[in-house]
């Protein structure tokens, strides 16, 4: 990585401009065929932009106890036959260049991401993608990818834009056109015929190396989202239950924030066994922590409407789920309260859309946001706000932090914050010594924990002070890779996303005036395997509400409530009539 990022350096440090315009004028004089064109373009991107591909799948190979040299190398012959007949197929006179550099422009950037991040450009990263706003997309540009994309995608779409191109007539074009393609497509057959096990082997062992060929595992994935997002009609609207109700054992009133982390992962928890101290202020005050948590998804896209929905891991596709009730919905119609304040861009991904919703203003005249972003800190304030105006007996706040959204970890908390020295203070996380990147993730999640104590002063306070119930339960939606085997960040495909992705945080608090759950019983269960498929029921638990689409079955603290609170909120299984998650048949599939 350094070594292409010091070529790059190189590159435009050698007088730049001029250099670049006898290039472009030494490229001008240079005449060629579309075909000829076509294929040194095809040759670029299967064997340079493809790097990333190639390494994994010689790893892969090589990796066998035995293998042929010769499989090793039909594989740039094999992927570079089979772009040659993509890329050929929409190549043509007068778009031919257009599609050539929207190719080697987008496959660029993709290069950058996989070979800088270890991301792969499947389904749910498009998704994303498209769901991020400026100031998140903005934290990614620095030098480092503006030098890799105007080297890799710039100056070599600069060239295509200035050969000339020498078309013959078009009959002489499409019949040199199918002899490149009948050349390619000999070249696979050739090799299929002599490795095809060889091929089929390690693709069946390695599933994910096809996420990984650049530009066209991306393409097909943005062909799929456009399609399930914009061709299909929306679903009809699924009440899933038309009279949730509430059932207390007493008139006190009650309040419940849930913090819905962002990007924490559990590893980095000392309250699951951390060696740093990054939960110093919570673990003074008797949270349990929930050491064996799992994410419904690797990006918050698919995690924060999955773990809300009544749709199960296996189940989820956004199209169904944002199509029926959710469990905050539920709650709010049993006639709680209910408020979301967002300080994660705003967006709850459909979660909030039929409950009130507030913003954290980002506006810099509060010193904890600096235009783009506030420190989580910011949230305590609205929350003070709700808290000293409660309107009904039951009140649900969500808290939807920024957490430790990368790659600028170093803007997720303040100077005077910084507990874990050095940090890394820029947004090409790649470029920090390890050392340097795990410090600035930690103070992350030491400044997630002081804002979760001061949460939990504030309802602690509460409680004594007006004889209100309260508790706190605290989510992360995803994890995040630091590094680790080379990749950052998060959002792998989940089938073979690493733990670091995949493993999360859940805490919950609550004050001793509560009646309905035994901590003692909970502290025991914090090791019990539970995941985001829990949090649907679970949450109705802790809210007491009773819903005939509560599945006691997959509320993970049923255990430990007292049998008061499970006569009053359990009605006695009549799911039959409800469908919530079976029929894939049909539906359509969010992630694949
Ligand atoms: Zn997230």
């Amino acid at each position: 990585m350094k070594l292409i990022l010091k070529f790059c350096s190189y590159i435009l440090s050698l007088k730049s401009i001029s250099v670049a315009k006898k290039v472009i004028g030494y490229f001008k004089s240079i005449s060629l065929t579309a075909n000829t064109l076509l294929f040194l373009t095809c040759c670029y991107i299967a064997l340079i932009l493809n790097i990333p591909f190639l390494i994994k799948v010689t790893n892969a190979i090589t990796n066998l106890d035995d293998y042929s040299v010769l499989f090793l190398l039909s594989l740039p012959i094999f992927l570079l036959s089979l772009i040659i007949i993509l890329q050929g197929v929409i190549s043509f006179r007068w778009i031919i260049k257009p599609t050539l550099i929207t190719t080697v422009l987008c496959s660029s950037l993709i290069f950058y991401g996989t070979i800088t991040y270890g991301i792969v450009f499947d389904y749910g990263m498009v998704q994303n993608t498209i769901e991020t706003d400026t100031a998140e997309a903005l934290s990614y540009v620095n030098l480092y990818a503006a030098l890799f994309f105007i080297v890799f995608g710039v100056i070599p779409s600069l060239i295509i834009y200035a050969v000339q191109l020498n078309y013959k007539p078009l009959f002489q074009e499409l019949l040199s056109r199918a002899k490149l393609f009948a050349l390619s497509i000999t070249a696979i057959a050739l090799i299929s015929s002599f490795f095809y096990s060889d091929y089929a082997a390690v693709g069946r062992n390695n599933k994910d190396l096809i996420g990984y060929i650049i530009p066209y595992k991306m393409v097909d994935a943005s062909f799929k989202f456009a399609r399930n997002h914009y061709f299909y009609p929306p679903l009809e609207f699924k009440v899933l239950d038309t009279a949730p109700l509430i059932e207390r054992a007493n008139q006190r009133k009650h309040v419940t924030v849930m913090v819905l982390g962002e990007t924490a992962r559990a590893q980095s928890f000392s309250l699951n066994g951390y060696e740093k101290p990054t939960n110093q202020y919570t673990e003074k005050q008797g949270v349990v922590s929930f050491s064996n948590m799992s994410s419904c998804g690797t990006a918050t896209a698919v995690s924060v409407p999955c773990m809300f929905s009544r749709l199960d891991k296996n189940n989820y596709n956004k199209r169904e789920a944002t199509a029926q009730q959710n469990v905050v919905d539920l709650i709010h119609l049993a006639g709680t309260d209910v408020l979301w304040i967002s300080n994660n861009n705003g967006s709850c991904k459909g979660v909030c859309t039929r409950v009130k919703t507030e913003k954290v203003d980002t506006n810099k005249v509060n010193p904890l946001c600096d235009g783009e972003y506030c420190f989580d800190e910011a949230l305590l304030a609205p929350l003070s706000k709700k808290l000293s105006k409660l309107t009904h007996e039951n009140t649900l706040i969500v808290l939807h932090m920024i957490g430790s959204h990368g790659p600028t970890y170093f803007k997720r908390y303040p100077k005077d914050k910084q507990l874990f020295m050095p940090d890394c203070q820029r947004s090409d996380i790649q470029n920090c010594t390890q050392e340097q990147l795990i410090n600035t993730y930690d103070n992350t999640i030491a400044y997630t924990d002081l804002v979760l104590s001061k949460v939990i002063d504030k309802l602690s306070l509460l409680a004594k002070k007006e004889n209100i119930e309260t508790s706190l339960l605290y989510i992360s939606d995803h994890g995040e890779s630091l590094g680790e085997s080379g990749v950052y960040l998060h959002g792998l495909p989940y089938a073979f996303a690493p733990k670091e992705q995949t493993h999360i945080p859940m805490i919950y608090w609550t004050d001793p005036m509560q009646t309905d759950f035994d901590l003692g019983c909970l502290n025991s269960l914090a090791k019990s395997p539970i995941s985001h498929d829990n949090v649907f029921d679970t949450l109705l638990s802790i809210m007491s509400v009773k819903t005939k689409v509560y599945n006691s079955k997959n509320d993970s603290f049923i255990q430990c409530k007292s049998q008061g609170a499970i006569v009053r909120t359990n009605i006695p299984i009549t799911l039959q009539d409800v469908d919530f998650s079976k029929s894939r048949k049909g539906s359509l599939q969010g992630i694949d």
